[in-house]
C-alpha cells in the first residue's frame, strides 16, 4: 500500500535537509545572529531513511538545508540516492535546492552523480540589492555563475526561486521576467510565509500572486499554462512563448489539499507540514535499533498525522516549531 494520509493524499515527495547551517543570512529568513541550531547526521542515515521511504512510494527526493552544498560528501550522497529505485523499479527524480554560492564548481559533479535538476534561490537581479538581502557581499556573481554552469551541464530545468518581500524587492518582478527570458531559466516567485527567525511577517509584507501578475503585465502579459495537481507553482509563459514564470502562492492561494510532501530535518525528524508544531523522531527509532519494517510502520503512523492545511493569516495561527532554515525548504 503506497503512503497516504487520512485525507487521501498520496505522499510521493520527500525533502531531506542535510544541514541547517547556511552561509547566507537572507533578511526574510534569518536574524543574522543565529547559527545552526540542530545537528546533522551521517549521510548513511539519511540514505537509509530515503531507502525505506522510497519502498513506501516516494518518487522524488529533494536535497536541501540550510545550505546543502556546505556539507562535504553531498555529491556522493546524491550518487547513492541515484542508485535507489522507486517501489515500481524506476529511477528517483532527484533535485537540489541551493543558494547557488558554491554551485558553479559543483554543478558538473552533481550532474554526473545523478542529480536531475536544481533550484537556485535568488531574490534580486542586481548585485547591490542582492547583497543587502543576503547580507553577504559579492555573492551575486557566484550565484549567476552557478545558474549558468547548471544550464551548461544539463541540469534541467534550472529554476530560480525568488521570495518577494514588501519594501525589499517587489520592484524586481519585471527584472526577473527579463532574466527568465535571457537566461533560459524558470523564475518562480514565492509568497513570503511566516517561517522566518525574526517574526517580522505580517499580511502586508506579502507580495501576492495578483500583484505579481499585475506588475509583470506592465512588461509583457503572461498566459497561464497547465500545472500538475501536486505542483506547488502556478505556471505561466509570456505571450510570445518565450520564458516561463511560476508563482508559488501558499498565502493567497493555498494548495494544501494537493500536498504530497514530507520532510526530514538535518537531525532526522519527520515534519509533515512546514507549519507543524511538532516533529517525529525517525532517527530516534533508528538509534533504538528499529528494523526497516519497524521504521516503515513508524512512518505510516506519522503520515496519518499530517495536518489538513496551514492556518496562515487566521486568528488561530500558531507559528511552526522551527523556522524555514531549520526545517529545509
Ligand atoms: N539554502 C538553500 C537555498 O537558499 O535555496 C536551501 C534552503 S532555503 C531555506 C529554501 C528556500 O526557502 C529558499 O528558496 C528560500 O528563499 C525560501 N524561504 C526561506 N524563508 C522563507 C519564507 N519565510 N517564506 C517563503 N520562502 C522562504
Amino acid at each position: 500500500m503506497p503512503l497516504s494520509d487520512k485525507f487521501g493524499r498520496a505522499i510521493t515527495d520527500l525533502r531531506i535537509s542535510v544541514t541547517d547551517r547556511c552561509n547566507y543570512k537572507c533578511v526574510y529568513c534569518r536574524t543574522g545572529n543565529e547559527g545552526a541550531l540542530y545537528g546533522d547526521l551521517p549521510f548513511a542515515d539519511y540514505l537509509r531513511m530515503a531507502r525505506v521511504l522510497t519502498g513506501l512510494g516516494i518518487q522524488k527526493v529533494r536535497v536541501t538545508g540550510g545550505e546543502p552544498l556546505l556539507r562535504k560528501g553531498v555529491v556522493d550522497f546524491v550518487r547513492d540516492l541515484a542508485k535507489l529505485r522507486t517501489a515500481h523499479g524506476e529511477e528517483l527524480d532527484i533535485a537540489l535546492t541551493t543558494n547557488g554560492h558554491l554551485l558553479a564548481d559543483m554543478a558538473q559533479s552533481l550532474k554526473d552523480a545523478g542529480l536531475r535538476r536544481v533550484t537556485v534561490s535568488m531574490d534580486a537581479v542586481d548585485p547591490e540589492r542582492f547583497a543587502r538581502i543576503t547580507r553577504v557581499p559579492d555573492g551575486y556573481d557566484n550565484v549567476l555563475a552557478g545558474i549558468r554552469a547548471s544550464r551548461r551541464v544539463g541540469l534541467w530545468p534550472v529554476k530560480v526561486n525568488c521570495v518577494l518581500m514588501r519594501g525589499f524587492n517587489e520592484d524586481q518582478v519585471v527584472a526577473f521576467g527579463k532574466f527568465a527570458r535571457e537566461e533560459g531559466v524558470v523564475v518562480r516567485f514565492i509568497e513570503f510565509m511566516p517561517l522566518e527567525e525574526d517574526r517580522v511577517w505580517s499580511p502586508n509584507t506579502v507580495v501576492a500572486l495578483d500583484e505579481i501578475l499585475r506588475r509583470m503585465a506592465e512588461y509583457r502579459p503572461l498566459v497561464e499554462i497547465p500545472h500538475g495537481r501536486s505542483e506547488t507553482a502556478r505556471r505561466y509563459r509570456f505571450d510570445d512563448g518565450v520564458g516561463e514564470i511560476g508563482i508559488i502562492a501558499p498565502v493567497s492561494h493555498p494548495f494544501c489539499g494537493h500536498c504530497s510532501r514530507i520532510r526530514i530535518t538535518s537531525d532526522g525528524k519527520i515534519r509533515t507540514c512546514l507549519f507543524s508544531v511538532w516533529d517525529h523522531d525517525l532517527h530516534g527509532q533508528m538509534r533504538r535499533g528499529a528494523s526497516d519494517e519497524e521504521l516503515s510502520e513508524f512512518i505510516r503512523g506519522v503520515v496519518q498525522k499530517k495536518e489538513e492545511r496551514h492556518h496562515i493569516g487566521e486568528p488561530d495561527f500558531v507559528p511552526a516549531s522551527r523556522t524555514m532554515v531549520h526545517i529545509g525548504g
